[in-house]
């Protein structure tokens, strides 16, 4: 196949060559002219005359007619020097009587209108025919260059229409033959249970006859399911690079943007390209927007969109799964799919990609850390703890701005403090040096993080606090405090929910307690706050007044677990009563402890003005410290 290409890259340059030699050779033969010349001098008719005379020329060009041009070359001078002049009218007649006179070799030119209209055309034509010629040369270039061929990307065709094919209708899917794919299950870490289901769809590609000859039917479709950056198009890769075959990948976001009756003609297209690679795997990635249930009636501006559904599932009908065509999906928005795709024979098969626990998280750091130059000691598992619902994409991500980070300190290789502070920009965004804050807005934010500090230092089985600062952050937080959990929790008591949410109200706990004022700082605590007491209440089943009565389904579950509730208004309110009351109680909560603490409260405010960072142990050492000044608990 290589050598394929390279022959046809050598005819081509050769093609442009003996075209442009063709073009040389017949402006010679219609136009001829001395050939040699290079250097025209341009000289009086009279120094012609003399030449004549002295019996100096050797050969003369005349074109007569409307130029009256003679060209003429000097015995004796070297190649490619001629002269030229222009013969006066009239003086035809002279002019032949001394060249009658001299040995000069002549050859008088009369242009016919005929050989005039030749020449005209030939002018003309010949660069436009060069330039078709390199198009196409480049065409099949450009082919080459996307790994196959590929009808879809004709380039000729903006050249007036000239190559073959055309590109109307066709899809334009990208098609990476598969040794380009680089990528295999190697590439991705955790995600077990996924490879597992997915290696039957590499046997069978691998080898279809095998599951013909027993009769048994691979699914068509397969849907990854899972949260943005969980690795789905990367492990749609990883099959075909594992299977060794062709990978068509689209975006249901291209067909979205496409003119109108083009979204099917693509779909089309797309099945077709692929019957003929066959075995092959085609990816349709985000496939919800092309794939949202259709709803009858009402406002249809989406008639582009439902065709091209349509369109897809006449295709996943109609073609011969036994030629081993694939058809992998991925979204991650499952729940709005068209029940016609999800059924028998479509994308039957679901595959959840879920977001990456501990031990996935540290496998995912492990793949990304191995491109990176670091320096150790470096503690892979430290960084994995520290990010508990961080997408592989984020880890990825953690990596790369820990690289990024030695190199803006000028250092060759990472360390483990590279990392740890890109997980802080990751989740909380660059240190912000352009906001200044007060010096009563910073004891403020000092006091805000020593709040929800101590407040979780003091729950039994709270996760232990990492680090606590105030600098600011362009993600907009001017502070934060990290807890980070020893081991994976995969189960959460009713207890550790009510510690976490007396967590989040110690922030403005403490400003009440010793400001006596609010700020704005805690909107983001309340915004959290909130969103666990109400789950609590609708879906964990802990509230005394509701019990184990679901009052509201989650949608996107895999991208903002928004929950929307079920039950009847008067429900709803009954609801937002109890969810107001578990606040409150923790707020409250938050408020004692924090008075019990004051004395804490003031000595870890203070030093962390003073420092801005510091960490958790230098945060456990101060809080469990004797202090020689602090009143003694029974003096209170
Ligand atoms: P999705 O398609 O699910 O949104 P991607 O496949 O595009 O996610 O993942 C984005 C990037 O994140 C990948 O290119 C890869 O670098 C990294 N990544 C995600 N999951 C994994 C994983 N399980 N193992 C290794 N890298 C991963
Ligand atoms: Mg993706
Ligand atoms: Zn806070």
């Amino acid at each position: 196949m290589e050598m394929d290409d390279h022959k046809r890259r050598r005819n081509m340059i050769l093609y442009v060559l003996i075209a442009f030699a063709l073009y040389l050779v017949l402006s010679q033969v219609l136009f001829p002219r001395l050939t040699t010349t290079q250097e025209i001098t341009e000289v009086p008719y009279s120094t012609m005359l003399s030449d004549l005379d002295a019996d100096k020329v050797d050969k003369m060009d005349y074109t007569a007619g409307t130029d009256n041009v003679a060209l003429y070359t000097l015995k004796g001078d070297k190649e490619g020097t001629a002269y030229q002049t222009t013969v006066l009218p009239n003086s035809e007649d002279y002019l032949a009587q001394k060249i009658d006179e001299s040995s000069a070799e002549v050859s008088v030119i009369i242009p016919s209108n005929d050989s005039g209209m030749w020449l005209y055309l030939l002018i003309t034509l010949a660069p436009i025919i060069i330039f078709f010629l390199i198009g196409w040369w480049l065409n099949r270039k450009m082919k080459k260059a996307m790994g196959d061929d590929n009808p879809s990307m004709d380039f000729s065709s903006g050249f007036g229409g000239f190559g073959g094919g055309g590109g109307l209708g066709k899809s334009g899917a990208r098609i990476v033959a598969s040794k380009d794919v680089g990528v295999t299950f190697k590439d991705v870490a955790g995600q077990e249970e996924a490879k597992e289901s997915l290696k039957e769809v590499v046997d069978f590609l691998e080898k279809p006859e095998r599951y013909e000859a027993i009769g048994a039917k691979l699914p068509r479709g397969v849907l990854l399911v899972g949260p943005p950056g969980t690795g789905k198009t990367l492990i749609a890769k990883a099959v075909a690079g594992e299977a060794g075959v062709p990978f068509f990948s689209i975006s249901g976001s291209e067909f979205v943007e496409m003119f109108v009756g083009r979204g099917a003609a693509k779909v089309r297209d797309l099945f077709k390209q692929a019957k003929e690679k066959a075995p092959c795997i085609v990816f349709i990635d985000e496939i919800d927007t092309i794939g949202k249930k259709r709803d009858g009636g009402g406002f249809s501006g989406n008639d582009e969109r439902e065709q091209t559904l349509n369109q897809l599932l006449t295709e996943m009908d109609g073609f011969d799964n036994k030629k081993g065509i694939v058809v992998i999906a991925a979204t991650n928005r499952p729940d709005s799919l068209d029940p016609a795709l999800l059924r028998p024979g479509r994308f039957d098969r679901r595959v959840p990609m879920e977001l990456p626990d501990l031990a996935g998280r540290k496998a995912i750091l492990e793949i990304h850390a191995k491109d990176v130059k670091t320096q150790p000691p470096i503690d892979l598992t430290a960084i994995a703890r520290a990010t508990p619902g961080a997408s592989g994409a984020d880890l990825a991500n953690i990596i790369n701005e820990g690289a990024l980070r030695a190199v803006r300190m000028g250092r060759s290789r990472a360390t483990q403090e590279d990392f740890e502070e890109s997980v802080e920009v990751v989740i909380a965004g660059q240190q912000r040096k352009s906001t200044v804050l007060s010096d009563h807005e910073k004891q403020v934010v000092a006091y805000h993080e020593i709040g929800h500090a101590i407040v979780a230092a003091s729950q039994k089985e709270g996760a232990p606090v990492t680090k606590i600062t105030i600098v600011p952050r362009t993600s907009g937080a001017l502070g934060y405090t990290m807890q980070v959990e020893q081991d994976e929790k995969f189960l959460t008591t009713k207890q550790e929910v009510l510690d976490k949410l007396a967590v989040y109200c110690g922030g403005r706990a403490a400003e009440e307690l010793i400001f006596g004022e609010m700020t704005t700082g805690a909107a983001n605590d309340i915004e959290q706050a909130t969103k666990l007491a109400r789950n609590m209440i609708t879906r964990f089943g802990m509230s005394e007044e509701f019990g184990m009565m679901a009052l509201g389904t989650v949608q996107n579950a895999y991208l903002n677990q928004d929950t929307s509730l079920t039950c009847a208004p008067g429900t709803a309110e009954r609801v937002d009563d109890a969810v107001q009351k578990v606040i409150f109680d923790a707020h409250a909560r938050a408020l004692q402890i924090l008075r019990e603490n004051k004395f804490k409260l003031h000595e870890l405010a203070r030093y962390l003005y003073k420092k801005e960072t510091i960490t958790g142990e230098e945060f456990m050492t101060l809080m469990k410290r004797e202090n020689p000044y602090m009143p003694k608990p029974q003096q209170q």
